[in-house]
């Protein structure tokens, strides 16, 4: 008997014939709302002249019902509103502003935006903030403000962060782009901290485009958010605000940096906020599907993901540990010819979203082996809605295919460079 070809090895899958890139369309209710707006022209969030509530102001109230929190200011991007945050808090130049080292480009871009200096703490293997080097960095910086990303939606121990951040003097903004909707033993992400913000860019949650939201119980940081939003001295007509008396010794003190929400985004997203349970439960049981087949591929390794994390399974990450780089760049390869786009958090060279630390120059440099060690395998998937829950495993399939492509390739070609 001779040996068979590799191209044999296993037989490859149809490719998927589905975009994984599809954002959530937008409710037919939003839509009509949005165009009625369109009629009226009234699409900046404020009037010179006495006016009905905007639908901006509506859905701060909206969102903050939703997570019951005193305030909610509608920014235009997540990016704005974390900085709005470090500026609220009274971050000033060269002041450190602990985060994860695995996030995404505009969380470090929000600290050197508001004059802080970036300290990038470790990963886990299984993807939340390593807390025993946040311990470390708390105690070497002595306080200050910690910005924690529940990047792809992985929730660290919030208690034992919470508790952290008391015993270290730090302050707490929650980078929830990828977390509305999950909660850590009960309770809402954006919650647990000084401030939560959070991100209606369309491949997130809730789908303007552009937008994020700032959530905060704290009087002085809501009313210097407001202002330094670009409120212009019409900050009244923000129905979920501190009193106005909270603004008068401010109002001269807090530039405009004019990070607005357009009414119409406004408008596009009210109704989304409603079907949220719903859409998080689909996410959920695509993610169940396509997580329950790769747990049976030997070769891919999930993250444990602990039972307080209550989260939203709008992506999936996973890690290839015992494949050398060159066998995940073939991977990746056959993957996406078969039609599942898969991104490699340990590519050279990052492409789209950049989210490898090593990429941002203009951040501090410390050694980071932890985080290292976990981008160097670790690959992520989309999950969006327009997957039909009986095509995952489909998805899971094409991986299993590339993975044993990737190893049989690299097996039997000797040219290949080694680990
Ligand atoms: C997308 C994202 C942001 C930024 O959101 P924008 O609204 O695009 O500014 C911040 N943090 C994380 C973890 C994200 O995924």
């Amino acid at each position: 008997m001779t040996a068979r070809p590799i191209a044999e090895h296993s037989a490859a899958p149809p490719a998927l014939g589905i975009d994984l890139s599809t954002p959530d369309p937008i409710p037919e209710e939003g839509i009509d709302r949005a165009v009625a707006l369109m009629r009226t022209g009234k699409l900046f969030r404020y009037a010179e002249e006495g006016a009905e509530p905007s639908e901006a102001a509506r859905w701060e109230e909206e969102v903050a019902d939703y997570l019951g929190r005193r305030y909610v200011i509608a920014v235009n991007s997540c990016g704005a509103a974390l900085y709005l945050a470090l500026h609220s808090l009274g971050l000033q130049p060269g002041d450190p502003v602990l985060l994860n080292a695995w996030t995404l480009a505009p969380v470090p871009g929000a600290v050197e935006h508001a004059g802080g200096r970036a300290v990038l703490v470790e990963t886990t293997r299984d993807l939340t903030i390593d807390l025993e080097d946040l311990e470390r960095q708390a105690r070497a910086h002595r306080g200050g403000i910690l910005l924690l990303s529940h990047m792809r939606g992985h929730i660290s121990d919030l208690a034992a962060v919470q508790a952290l951040c008391a015993e270290h003097d730090l302050r707490l903004v929650e980078d929830c782009a990828h977390s509305i909707g999950g909660s850590w033993d009960g309770q809402l992400t954006g919650t647990f901290g000084d401030v939560g913000c959070f991100s209606t860019q369309t491949y997130k949650h809730l789908n303007s485009g552009e937008g994020g939201l700032l959530a905060t119980d704290d009087d002085e940081i809501a009313a210097r958010a407001i202002l330094a939003s670009g409120s212009y001295m019409l900050y009244g007509q923000h129905t979920r605000r501190p009193d106005l008396a909270r603004f008068e010794d401010l109002r001269g003190l807090e530039p405009n940096h004019s990070m607005r929400l357009t009414s119409t985004a406004a408008a596009v997203l009210r109704p989304q906020l409603r079907s949220l349970p719903a859409r998080v439960a689909q996410w959920n049981e695509r993610y169940d599907r396509i997580a329950g087949g790769l747990a049976g591929v030997p070769g891919i390794r999930l993250p444990e993901r602990p039972p307080a994390e209550q989260f939203v399974g709008s992506s999936l990450q996973f890690f290839l540990d015992d494949l050398t780089g060159a066998q995940i760049t073939t991977f990746c390869r056959v993957a996406d010819g078969l039609g599942v786009h898969v991104k490699w958090f340990g590519a050279e060279r990052p492409e789209a979203f950049t989210s490898a630390y090593t990429s941002w120059a203009y951040a501090e440099r410390r050694a980071l082996p932890g985080t290292d060690a976990v981008l160097s395998t670790l690959c992520d998937i989309r999950i969006p809605l327009a997957l039909p829950p009986e095509r995952c495993e489909d998805v899971v399939a094409i991986l299993a295919h590339a993975l044993d492509h990737a190893r049989a390739a690299t097996t039997h070609s000797p040219n290949q460079p080694g680990r």
